[in-house]
């Protein structure tokens, strides 16, 4: 039977983030042939829509409250179950980033219904409907079906495929006033840290540097080659706390988990923690001076050497093909 799915678009600075289109293709898939209606949050978001429409959104539902221009959970919380008391959906797909990590637990308990977190597979569709999740730290996957209603999920970003963008697909988009109350926690601005080149989150390219690196302007040539590829730097832990860069950047069980379709790491040993952060991605090339490394049980392509003489030949190369 098909299904009626609400989605929360995430956005920041008022542009969608890409894990929204793919929420809205994990949607559809569940939906099976029945509706999918995005809830869009925010202050001046309204022009947001047409792109959600051509991302496969049947009808979009805007809340614009002062209170919703940045994230917090009460805020959302309010928003989002205002939003599925109007719409009584069979199912709820968020992004399983940090925004929708803190709030999926929060919504599935006032709705007193189960979520299955940090989906990156699903399988079939309507009443059938599957889902894949890693679990052990990405060492095994499990197949989950769930009787909950609504069905509640969250998708871990660069796993599920949006739907080709189809320009000019228009649909029907509503206000939806909400009055936000109440809130523990009011933000009144938020100051990015001022960083050049593409979000790591959303990176298709990473290339991560770990303890081998051996200082912080070791990270350099690491940049450039994420740089000439259109991705971003990572960091393994151990390249963290030696200071040789950000937490921010840090890749694993206690930073960011991540699935690119290509993750470089050089100077990385490859620890499970680590690997937990980076080892769903599409095609993993390890350089690393150690055979013995652990970071080659999981690398489709292994470079046995020194870092410091295998990236700038990658950077050549790269700089050749691209001329
Ligand atoms: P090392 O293990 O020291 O490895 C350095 C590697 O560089 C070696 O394999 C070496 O052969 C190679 N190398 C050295 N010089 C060169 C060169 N010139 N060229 C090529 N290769 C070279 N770690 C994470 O990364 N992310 C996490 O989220 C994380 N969470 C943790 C949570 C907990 C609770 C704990 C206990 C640990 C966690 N760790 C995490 C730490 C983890 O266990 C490792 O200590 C860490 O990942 C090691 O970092 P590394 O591979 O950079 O360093």
């Amino acid at each position: 039977m098909s299904k009626k799915v609400v989605v929360l678009a995430e956005t920041r600075e008022n542009t969608l983030r890409n894990v929204s289109f793919e929420a809205i293709g994990a949607a559809k898939q569940i939906s099976d042939g029945g509706e999918v209606v995005v809830a869009l949050f925010g202050t001046d978001v309204s022009s947001l829509a047409n792109e959600l429409f051509e991302y496969g959104a049947d009808r979009v539902v805007i809340v614009e409250h002062p209170h919703l221009k940045f994230y917090t959970a009460d805020g959302y919380n309010q928003a989002l179950l205002a939003v599925v008391e109007q719409e009584s959906p069979d199912a709820i797909v968020i992004g399983h980033t940090a925004l929708g990590k803190d709030l999926s637990p929060k919504v599935a308990s006032r709705l007193q219904t189960g979520l299955i977190s940090d989906v990156t597979a699903i399988e079939g569709g309507g009443d059938g409907v599957q889902f894949v999740r890693p679990i052990y730290s990405g060492k095994a996957f499990e197949r989950v079906e769930s009787e909950s209603t609504p069905l509640f999920v969250t998708v871990r970003p660069n796993n599920i495929a949006p739907l080709e963008q189809q320009a000019g697909k228009s649909g029907s988009a509503e206000s939806l006033s909400v009055d936000i109350t109440n809130l523990r926690t009011i933000v009144e601005n938020v100051i990015r840290k001022a960083t050049d080149g593409v979000d790591l989150s959303e990176a298709k390219v990473v290339v991560s540097g770990g303890r081998g690196v051996k200082s912080a302007e070791g990270f350099a040539p690491l940049k450039e080659l994420a740089d000439l590829l259109g991705g971003a730097v990572g960091a393994s832990r151990g390249a963290c706390d030696a200071d040789y860069c950000d937490y921010s950047l840090q890749i694993g069980q206690t930073g960011k988990v991540l699935t690119p379709d290509l993750y470089i790491a050089a100077g990385i040993s490859g620890a499970i923690q680590h690997l937990a952060g980076m080892s769903n991605s599409k095609v993993i090339v390890a350089i690393n001076k150690d055979p013995e490394a652990n970071i080659f049980k999981v690398a489709d392509y292994g470079i046995v050497g020194d870092l410091f003489e295998v990236v700038p030949l990658l950077i050549e190369e790269v700089k050749a093909l691209k001329a």
